[in-house]
């Protein structure tokens, strides 16, 4: 059972490796996905549960937000970079949304990235900005692996239907298809079904990545592997252990990659992370 709790924050727009900035109006989150980067926040959150089982909600961010906004330059800002911004308690508190609207009234641009079709409520206000770019995260069209990896975050379908809504309303989109996981969403079969899905929207953009092994994610991935899928675990295993192992399976995906993307007619929208 999920431990979820309200605190203040002293701030909520930081200094981000991917954008100008991050605003993160949760500490932790409850999507829970397998290969969760972020889950080395823990050691910040004073929790004892596992990553994916505590959510503290800054009830304070949208307050904190439009003090900061004044005081710092106008920039671009990514939601979120560790945690969901829509993940279910944003239906309750209206984090995110408050906050989104404080942060394109004062002039910043926003980056957002969900696996979430809760962000649809807040469309009335993405799309009022010309200065917005919407991503989902999709992996797999197999629901049954995306119910593994990914328990508590909405559909892949429904992710796909939350994109082209979005493109109808005018707002710039994007596709994130990472981590792709050896063995489970990185087959050549995987990518065909997730590429023909995708070549079906108006994307501006479609990132792929490879699963990196940091903080704590080999432990986790393993975990769900000996549950659901226990042949794949020596593979695994070996990846870890080996870098030039793991260099040359990264080199192998690239190659699947990029004629899977040809032949769906996407190579042009196609950005490599997984080099
Ligand atoms: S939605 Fe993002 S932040 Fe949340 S658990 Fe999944 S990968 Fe981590």
């Amino acid at each position: 059972m999920a431990v979820q709790s309200e605190v203040c924050a002293k701030s909520v727009l930081t200094k981000s490796g991917i954008s100008d900035y991050a605003v993160n109006c949760y500490y932790g989150c409850l999507h829970n996905c397998v290969y969760c980067y972020a889950r080395y926040m823990r050691k910040f959150n004073n929790h004892t549960e596992p990553w994916g089982q505590y959510l503290d909600a800054k009830i304070n961010a949208p307050e904190v937000l439009a003090r900061e906004v004044t005081r710092k330059a106008p920039g671009k800002i990514f939601f979120s970079s560790a945690c969901d911004a829509w993940q279910p308690a944003e239906r309750k508190y209206e984090l995110t949304r408050q906050c989104l609207k404080i942060a394109i009234d004062a002039g910043f641009s926003i980056s957002a990235l969900t696996k979430s079709s809760l962000v649809t409520r807040d469309f009335d206000i993405l799309s009022a900005s010309p200065n917005v770019s919407l991503g989902c995260t999709i992996t797999t069209v197999n629901e049954s692996i995306r119910r593994k990896i990914e328990p508590a975050a909405s559909s892949s379908e429904s992710r796909i239907q939350t994109l082209t809504r979005a493109r109808k309303m005018g707002i710039a989109t994007w596709a994130f298809c990472g981590p792709l996981m050896p063995g489970l969403t990185d087959t050549p079969e995987n990518i065909e079904q997730l590429f023909a899905a995708l070549s079906t929207l108006e994307l501006d953009q479609i990132l792929i990545d490879k699963l990196n092994f940091r903080s704590g994610v080999f432990e986790s991935v393993m975990d769900l592997l000996q549950r659901f899928y226990p042949a794949l675990t020596p593979m695994y295993r070996s990846l870890y252990q080996n870098q030039q192992e793991y260099d040359a399976y990264a080199d192998r995906l690239v190659v699947v990659v990029t004629e899977a993307a040809r032949a769906a007619g996407i190579s042009s929208k196609l950005q490599l992370i997984c080099r």
